[in-house]
């Protein structure tokens, strides 16, 4: 089901599950905000557990210690475009009944022994923001691995309006008459976005296979070099990457950053875990409740990487980088 975004994705998500006052998210804190703030829209309390050392994915240990009879929802992140354990993850959902979501935005294209992400979890978000692998100019998308969500999903999007007669509650009204059966909001994808979105998505291909020779190449290039740690890639994970996110050990990230930026290279760090963002500190969450993704940030820098991006561009990064560091 196409949305207006993955911000709406996530939150259409959430409220087909039913995410409600006194039920718990159970997700990641190495993501953008909106993977945890559309819970909290829904009245929610969000549960951060830690990632895995090498994917930055969230541990399926860490969810196991995190679960407990109010958690309703867990939600993985596929970092950076390598997909997160989902098996793992929905052996765990089950202990406690609760809906496992993959946050897809990084991973459209990849996929997981074989499996494409968008058909393991029982709901899986896609967004098409301009930074994403394909975009719509804004978007997002929602995949039902579990069919009974479809139609809580479809209202959400619009009103929570029911136009087919046979499911109005007074269809006698008349054939002019729609029904609002539960809270929902204006999130339908505009029309001449999902027009452009139809045609980048033929190209998906394209530019997952351009993204993946970029990090093949990039390994190449940045082998060896002393105080850099590569993404790890799990045997049987075929990602589709969105970002190349290196961690610059010894301290040395800022002043990384700021070297590149001065040879007009820009590098962005994804991301500040979310329960350190003022929004959840003031709800009470403090440093040190998700060490592995507190030092990870401390380290992490991601390189540019986009399908234009042509060989000599990334020559030229990765001559900086060696530079700076060696
Ligand atoms: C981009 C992104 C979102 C939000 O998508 P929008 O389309 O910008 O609303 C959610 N989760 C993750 C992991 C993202 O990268």
């Amino acid at each position: 089901m196409a949305v207006a975004s993955g911000t709406a994705a996530l939150h259409a998500a959430y409220a087909a599950i039913g995410l409600s006052p006194g039920q718990t998210l159970v997700t990641t804190p190495l993501t953008f905000s909106a993977t945890a703030t559309t819970a909290l829209h829904l009245g929610a309390r969000v549960r951060f557990a830690d990632v895995c050392e090498d994917t930055l994915n969230l541990d399926p240990s860490a969810a196991a210690a995190a679960i407990d009879a109010s958690v309703s929802a867990i939600t993985a992140v596929d970092y950076a475009g390598h997909p997160a354990d989902i098996p793992a993850i929905q052996a765990i959902a089950e202990q406690c009944g609760a809906v496992v979501v993959e946050d897809a935005a990084h991973a459209i294209g990849g996929s997981l022994e074989g499996v494409p992400v968008g058909a393991m979890a029982s709901l899986t978000t896609f967004s098409f923001h301009p930074v994403k692998t394909v975009t719509s100019g804004e978007g997002g998308a929602v995949v039902c691995g579990d069919a009974r969500f479809e139609p809580a999903l479809r209202r959400f999007r619009d009103h929570g309006m029911v136009r087919a007669v046979e499911h109005q509650r007074h269809p006698e009204e008349g054939s002019w008459h729609q029904e609002v059966h539960a809270l929902g909001l204006n999130y339908r994808m505009p029309d001449i976005l999902a027009a452009l979105g139809t045609s980048q998505l033929r190209r998906l291909g394209a530019f997952v296979a351009r993204r993946r020779a970029l990090v093949a190449r990039y390994h190449d290039l940045l082998a060896g070099i002393p105080g850099l740690r590569l993404p790890a890639q799990r045997p049987g994970a075929d990602p589709a990457w969105h970002l190349f996110a290196v961690r610059v050990l010894d301290g040395r990230r800022r002043e990384v950053h700021e070297r590149l930026r001065a040879q007009n290279i820009g590098t962005q760090v994804h991301y500040w875990p979310v329960h350190r963002q003022p929004l959840f500190e003031d709800l009470g969450y403090r440093a040190g409740i998700c060490p592995v993704a507190e030092s990870a940030y401390d380290q992490l820098l991601s390189l540019p990487l986009f399908p234009a991006m042509t060989d000599a561009d990334q020559d030229r990064v990765a001559g900086a980088v060696r530079e700076i560091l060696q």
